[in-house]
């Protein structure tokens, strides 16, 4: 995943996944001189709860000695997850807030001059993706996931996920036991009633089966390594608002911007 001589934007919210990740990220930092990490941090705009995790983020960056970035929704797209809940639109507010988050590490991992982005999914977070994606009908999003995101083209800085195996309750043991202070509030607009019954299944499952999480992310591997070969990318053009590389006229996020103004 890492190279002697990195940039790592690391993804940083607040919550005991992205803070664990940091902390780990700049132990290992220390072995390696020539490597550099920056925090990047995104304000989406939710009242009462970005807020908390943003200062979390702000002292942890302090503690360890990390200069952090943050960028907002309103500067980069004019406006915030809170205003666009408050709107009817086809989608839930995750659906566009998951998309501008996309853009925006994007965007700050470029403006800090970083060679990779490192996020904190986790190995929950894989698995519930991967029947996702599956109960979706999209299993070609299989192999275009995955712990370590390449572009071929190099039009994407690479993205990583180092914490892509580790359960998510030994990520709050390791929070707890180090003593972060870590954001307690929930989002106020995080209802994503298809991702909750998986993680219920697949919780019931480990409790019943244990090992089923691991498997489910070995045979996603498996899957993504015989996909992969032949699914062909496609050709990417410059998006007409924002130039950004997109294989279509607009990005995924400026077309989401059209149907907001709409
Ligand atoms: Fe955005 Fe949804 Fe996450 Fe809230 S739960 S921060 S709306 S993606
Ligand atoms: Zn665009």
């Amino acid at each position: 995943m890492l190279e002697y001589n990195d940039h790592i934007a690391v993804a940083l919210s607040g919550g005991k996944d992205s803070l664990t990740l940091l902390h780990l990220m700049v132990k290992l930092e220390e072995r390696f001189p020539r490597s550099h990490i920056t925090a990047v941090c995104v304000d989406e705009g939710i009242d009462g709860y970005r807020d908390e995790a943003l200062n979390l983020a702000k002292d942890a960056c302090t503690k360890l000695g990390v200069k952090q970035l943050v960028v907002s929704y309103r500067e980069l797209f004019g406006t915030t997850t809170d205003e666009i809940a408050k709107l009817k639109l086809d989608q839930t507010p995750c659906a566009y807030c998951g998309v501008f988050r996309r853009k925006a590490i994007n965007k700050a991992a470029e403006m800090v001059g970083a060679t990779k982005i490192a996020t904190a999914h986790n190995l929950d977070d894989e698995v519930q993706t991967v029947l996702l994606n599956m109960l979706h009908g999209d299993p070609t999003r299989i192999a275009r996931s995955g712990p370590v995101l390449k572009d071929p083209r190099g039009k994407f800085l690479p993205r990583i996920k180092p914490l892509c195996d580790i359960p998510e309750n030994e990520i709050v043991f390791y929070a707890y036991l180090a003593g972060f202070e870590f954001q307690s509030v929930a989002c106020p607009h995080g209802y994503e009633a298809l991702r909750n019954d998986i993680r219920g299944f697949l919780n019931q499952m480990e409790v019943k089966h244990p090992g089923t999480k691991f498997t489910l992310l070995r045979s996603a591997e498996r899957l993504r390594a015989q996909m992969s070969e032949s699914i062909q990318l496609p050709d990417l053009h410059e998006c007409v608002q924002c130039g950004d590389p997109t294989p279509h006229e607009l990005c995924e996020a400026c077309a989401m911007l059209e149907a907001i103004a709409a």
